[in-house]
C-alpha cells in the first residue's frame, strides 16, 4: 500500500458516525497536511463551496503573530502543545504554523477558513471542519 491508498482507506474507515475514537484522532493528526492540501484543491477546482463567514476573524497568527490579512487561510484548531491530548490549547494558527503544530482539521479538531476579498473588503470563509450535522456555528464548537 502506498501513502495516497492509506489516506484514502483511513477517509472511508474513519466516515461518520464514527466521532472522535483515538483511532479516527491518530489518523486526523498524521494526515493533516492532506486534509488540508485536498480541501484547498478541492476548492480551487470548484468542487466545494465556501461556508459560513467567520463573523470577528483574529488578525494575527497566535502562534507566530504574523498577519493573517493577505493570506490565503487559517486555521482556527487545537495545537500540539501541553502533551498533544485531546485537552492541549486551541489557537488561530497561520498555515506554517498549522504544518507544525497543528492537530487536524474535523470538528472537535480545527476550522479551515479562507480568505477572499469582495470589493475592496477581505472577509474569511469556512472551507473544512464545521460541524457535521450542520448544529453548531464553526466558532463555538461545543455549544
Ligand atoms: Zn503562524
Amino acid at each position: 500500500m502506498n501513502e495516497l491508498h492509506d489516506f484514502v482507506d483511513g477517509l472511508m474507515t474513519f466516515q461518520r458516525p464514527d466521532h472522535g475514537s483515538p483511532q479516527k484522532s491518530a489518523f486526523m493528526l498524521e494526515h493533516r497536511v492532506g486534509l488540508f492540501i485536498t480541501l484547498l484543491n478541492l476548492h480551487n477546482v470548484g468542487a466545494i463551496s465556501l461556508g459560513a463567514e467567520h463573523p470577528d476573524p483574529p488578525e494575527s497568527c497566535d502562534l507566530c503573530s504574523k498577519l493573517l490579512s493577505g493570506q490565503p487561510v487559517f486555521i482556527d484548531g487545537q495545537t500540539q502543545r501541553d502533551g498533544n491530548t485531546q485537552f492541549s490549547p486551541w489557537a488561530n494558527m497561520c498555515s506554517d504554523c498549522f504544518m507544525q503544530e497543528g492537530r487536524g482539521i474535523g470538528w472537535g479538531v480545527g476550522q479551515l477558513y479562507r480568505g477572499v476579498i469582495t470589493d475592496g473588503q477581505e472577509g474569511w470563509f469556512l472551507l473544512g471542519g464545521g460541524d457535521p450535522d450542520g448544529v453548531s456555528t464553526p466558532t463555538e464548537p461545543w455549544s
